[in-house]
C-alpha cells in the first residue's frame, strides 16, 4: 500500500519512476497517456484504478490524456455504453485531450498491414480457426508452420485486398503476423491481425468487412496519437513482445512504451463486464446502475462521491503484483470523505409513535440542530417538535438488560437537541404488538441538556410526527457473500439475499431536501444516505450509501 501523500493524489509509484526517468533523459517532452476501455459495457471501480492513473498522471506532469475507445469487436459494442463510458470519466472529475475511436483508424491500419505484407511480416492464411489453433501448439509444444506462411507477397496482397472488398464469407481467411511458429511466447506465434466479419459496426457502419485485432490496433492507435506511456494490467505483459514488435517493424508517428501494473481485485465483488452484464440481463440488479453495483454509475447512485474513489486508488497504490484489497480499504476511503462533508440530518427508517402526554396538543416548537458537529461553517437548521414524534423501533425495548441505555418503561432518554422523555407506558395492539408509547418530557430539559444534574446515559434520534416526509429507504448491502464470487464456480451461489431491504415507511425530517444534484446526508446514527434518482417530493427515495460502522469486520472475526 502507498503511503504519505493519500490526499495530494500524487503518490508515487513505479510508472511516476519510470516517467521521471524518461523526462530525466530527454526520452520524453511531454507525457501523454490514454484510457483505452472497450464500449461494451460500464465502467467499474477497476476502470477507476486506471482512470485516476492515467489521467491523474497527465495532470500531474502537465501532459495530457486521451479517453479512447478500443471498439475492434463490431458485435459487442453500444452506444449506450459510449455514453456512460463518457458521463463517468467527466464523473470522475477528468478531462480528456481528445476523445477517438481505435475504429476511426481502420483506413491507416489497414495500410499498415499492407506495409506488413510489403516487407514480408504477414500473410494470408486459409486455414480454418480449428487447423489455426491446432498448428499453434501449447505451452509445452511450439507450433508448426501452416501450409499458406509462404504466399508469395504479390498474393497475399491481393487476397487481404479481397477479403477487405467482401469477397469471402466470415473466417474464410486471416491476415496473420509472419513471426516465429516456434516461438516460447504463444503471443508470438503469427497472431492473427485482421478477421473477415460482416458486422454492422457502431462507428463505421457496413465500410468495413475485416476487423483488426486487438494486439494489433492498440499500440498503433497509441503510436498515432503520441501516446509516450501507455499503461495496462498484468494480462498484457506476455503480449509486449507483439506490440513491440509491430513498432518495431512499421514507420509510426511515435514509439510508445507498454508498461503493465496489477489490476485491481476487490473482495466481495466481480470486475468481469461479462460477469456484470450477467447481473443484469439475468435481473438480479435493477440494472447497470444498481446501486448495489461496482460500476461507477452504481456507485455514483449509491452515494460515493468522486473524491472517495481518487483517495481509495491512492490508498491501493501501483504495483506490479496483483493482490486483493479488503472491502474495508474501499469502505474506509468513503466513510472518511463523508464524515468530513455529509449534512447531518434526523430520520427514522423503523417508526415507533411516541405520544408525549403533556406536552400540549396545540404546541409546537422548535429546536436548533447543528447541520455538522465538527464544521460551524455548514450552519444550523431548524428542528420542529411537538406531542407526537417516531422514534426508532430498535431503541425501545419492553424488557430491557440493564446495559440498554435507549428507552423501556420507566427509563429516561434524551431526544437529540430536544428534551428528555420517560416511558410511561406500552400500548399494544389486539396481536399484543407495540403499537406506540406514551412518554412523559421534562420542560426543564428543553435543549438537551440536564436540568438538575442528573445523567441520561442515551441519546436518540426523532422525528415529528406532524411535521415528518415519507419516505422509502434503500437499505444496501454487500451484493455477495463470499470475498471472492469471481471465483465460485457459480457467482450466482455467492449472491447475498439480503443485499436490499426496502423500509417503505420511514420517516424523515422535513428540512431534508431534494434536489437534482443531491447531497450526501448524514441520517444520525444510521449511516450515510443519499436520495436516489427516481426520488419524487410525493414519494421521496433514499439509499444507504454506507453505514457508520463497519458491521461485517464482526461477522468476519466470528467465522
Ligand atoms: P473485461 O475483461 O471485463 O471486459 P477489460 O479489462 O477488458 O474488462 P477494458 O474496457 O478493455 O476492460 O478496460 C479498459 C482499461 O481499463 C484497460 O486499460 C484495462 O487494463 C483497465 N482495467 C480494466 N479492469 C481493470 C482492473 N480491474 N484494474 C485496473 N485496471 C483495469
Ligand atoms: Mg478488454
Amino acid at each position: 500500500m502507498s503511503d504519505s501523500s493519500a490526499d495530494t493524489g500524487e503518490s508515487s509509484n513505479f510508472i511516476r519512476d519510470i516517467i521521471d526517468a524518461d523526462l530525466a533523459s530527454g526520452k520524453v517532452s511531454t507525457v501523454v497517456t490514454r484510457f483505452p476501455p472497450e464500449p461494451n459495457g460500464y465502467l467499474h471501480i477497476g476502470h477507476a484504478k486506471s482512470i485516476c492513473l492515467n489521467f491523474g498522471i497527465a495532470r500531474d506532469y502537465n501532459g495530457y490524456c486521451n479517453l479512447r475507445f478500443d471498439d475492434t469487436n463490431p458485435e459487442k459494442e453500444e452506444q449506450e455504453y459510449i455514453d456512460s463510458i463518457r458521463r463517468d470519466v467527466e464523473w470522475l472529475g477528468f478531462k480528456w485531450h481528445s476523445n477517438p475511436f481505435a475504429s476511426d483508424y481502420f483506413d491507416q491500419l489497414y495500410d499498415y498491414a499492407i506495409g506488413l505484407i510489403k516487407q514480408g511480416k504477414a500473410y494470408v492464411d486459409s486455414q480454418s480457426a480449428d487447423e489455426i489453433r491446432a498448428n499453434r501448439g501449447t505451452l509445452k509444444t511450439p507450433g508448426v508452420d501452416g501450409p499458406y506462411r509462404n504466399r508469395s507477397i504479390e498474393e497475399n496482397l491481393q487476397l487481404f485486398e479481397a477479403m477487405k472488398n467482401d469477397e469471402f464469407a466470415d473466417g474464410e481467411h486471416v491476415l496473420r503476423a509472419k513471426i516465429d511458429m516456434q516461438s516460447p511466447n504463444i503471443n508470438m506465434r503469427d497472431p492473427v491481425l485482421y478477421r473477415i466479419r460482416h458486422v454492422t459496426h457502431h462507428n463505421t457502419g457496413d465500410k468495413w468487412c475485416i476487423y483488426p485485432l486487438y494486439d494489433f490496433t492498440h499500440g498503433l492507435s497509441d503510436a498515432i496519437e503520441g501516446v509516450t506511456h501507455s499503461l495496462c494490467t498484468l494480462e498484457f505483459e506476455d503480449h509486449r513482445p507483439l506490440y513491440d514488435w509491430i513498432l518495431d517493424n512499421l514507420e509510426t508517428p511515435s514509439r510508445p512504451e507498454q508498461t503493465e501494473f496489477a489490476r485491481l481485485q476487490l473482495e466481495y465483488s466481480l470486475t468481469s463486464k461479462r460477469k456484470l452484464n450477467a447481473l443484469v440481463t439475468e435481473g438480479h440488479v435493477s440494472g447497470w446502475d444498481d446501486p448495489r453495483m461496482l460500476t461507477i454509475s452504481g456507485m455514483r447512485r449509491r452515494g460515493f462521491t468522486p473524491e472517495s474513489i481518487a483517495n481509495f486508488c491512492d490508498m491501493i497504490g501501483i504495483t506490479k503484483k496483483y493482490s486483493t484489497i479488503e472491502m474495508g480499504v474501499l469502505e474506509t476511503a468513503l466513510r472518511d470523505d463523508l464524515n468530513t462533508r455529509a449534512v447531518r440530518r434526523m430520520a427514522v427508517i423503523n417508526p415507533l409513535k411516541v405520544v408525549i402526554e403533556n406536552y400540549p396538543e396545540d404546541q409546537e416548537e422548535v429546536f436548533s440542530g447543528a447541520n455538522h458537529p465538527q464544521n460551524p461553517d455548514y450552519g444550523s437548521r431548524e428542528v420542529p417538535f411537538a406531542r407526537e414524534i417516531y422514534i426508532e423501533r430498535d431503541d425501545f425495548m419492553e424488557d430491557a438488560p440493564r446495559k440498554f441505555f435507549r428507552l423501556s418503561p420507566g427509563r429516561e432518554v434524551r431526544l437529540r437537541f430536544a428534551c428528555y422523555i420517560t416511558c410511561k407506558e406500552v400500548v399494544k395492539n389486539a396481536a399484543g404488538e407495540i403499537e406506540s408509547l406514551i412518554c412523559t418530557y421534562d420542560p426543564e430539559s428543553r435543549g438537551g441538556s440536564s436540568p438538575d444534574g442528573r445523567k441520561v446515559k442515551g441519546t436518540i434520534h426523532w422525528v415529528s410526527a406532524r411535521h415528518a416526509v415519507a419516505a422509502t429507504v434503500n437499505l444496501y448491502d454487500r451484493l455477495f457473500t463470499v470475498p471472492n464470487p469471481g471465483a465460485a464456480q457459480d457467482f450466482h451461489q455467492a449472491l447475498n439475499p439480503d443485499s436490499r431491504i426496502v423500509m417503505d415507511n420511514a420517516m424523515l425530517e422535513p428540512s431534508i431536501e431534494l434536489t437534482d444534484n443531491p447531497l450526501a446526508y448524514q441520517f444520525e446514527r444510521l449511516g450515510y444516505f443519499i436520495s436516489d434518482y427516481d426520488s419524487t417530493s410525493e414519494k421521496p427515495i433514499f439509499n444507504r450509501t454506507m453505514t457508520l460502522r463497519d458491521s461485517w469486520a464482526k461477522i468476519e472475526q466470528s467465522r
